[in-house]
């Protein structure tokens, strides 16, 4: 086995706003080294710091390409039985959500949950002689407090340890799904219950996306 956690550091284009204001882009992404070179521009002689990673994506890269090299292998994982997790996290506007969900409609703006549903279940039509059962939560963590964005009554869930199998929310709702349609469903549902909509940018907060399955 390899590493058991890998990190992926992946810089957005600027956005308008920064275009205009002729922002000056501070990083330098290395993907054959994987180093991330940031310089000082208020202090051209100061040296640039570098910092390596397991992966490095620059403001052209791909979604395919994303989920190809860093995405891929972890669900292959969960495929063979094993945990997986793919968490994305940074400031607000640095897009984790576009890298996380993407763009839906658009096949190659769609993003790693998107992408792994595809993966999931191709795999599953593809394995005949194999059983699988694949079951999806969603939940959201607003102000310290964990809600399941699948209930009906979304409330303050508890976060637990069990001493074998390790930390989880109690009473979290999961369905079992046959189908990316069935999954997609889970999706659309949960995401009208989040308290910070998606589309909404200008949010000052902070948000992880995670994912769990279970084959
Ligand atoms: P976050 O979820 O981290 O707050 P978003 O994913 O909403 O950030 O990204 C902020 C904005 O930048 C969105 O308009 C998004 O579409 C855009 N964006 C983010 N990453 C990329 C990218 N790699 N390529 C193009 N646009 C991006
Ligand atoms: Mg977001």
């Amino acid at each position: 086995m390899s590493e058991s956690v890998k990190v992926a550091v992946r810089c957005r284009p600027f956005n308008e706003r920064e275009k205009r204001q002729n922002e000056i882009k501070i990083l330098d992404i290395d993907a054959s080294s994987c180093a991330v070179t940031i310089k000082n521009p208020k202090k051209q002689q100061e040296t640039p710091k570098t910092f390596t990673y397991d992966y490095v994506y620059d403001d052209n890269s791909k979604q395919i390409d994303v989920y190809n090299m860093t995405a891929r292998p972890i669900v292959d994982a969960v495929l063979e039985g094993y945990n997986g997790t793919i968490f994305a996290y940074g400031q607000t506007g640095t897009g984790k959500s576009f890298s996380m969900e993407g763009v839906r409609d658009v096949p190659e703006l769609r993003g790693i949950i998107p992408n792994s549903f595809s993966q999931i279940f191709s795999h599953i039509n593809a394995s005949p002689n194999k059983q699988f059962l694949v079951r999806a939560s969603y939940l959201e963590i607003y102000n310290e407090e964990v809600r399941d964005l699948l209930s009906k009554t979304p409330k303050g869930l508890e976060l637990k340890e069990h001493p074998e199998t390790g930390v989880y929310v109690k009473d979290l709702s999961n369905f079992v799904v046959k189908s990316i349609q069935e999954m997609e469903q889970l999706i659309n549902v949960g995401q009208k219950n989040r308290i910070v909509g998606a589309t909404n940018m200008n949010d000052h907060l902070s948000r992880s996306h995670n994912l769990h399955h279970n084959s």
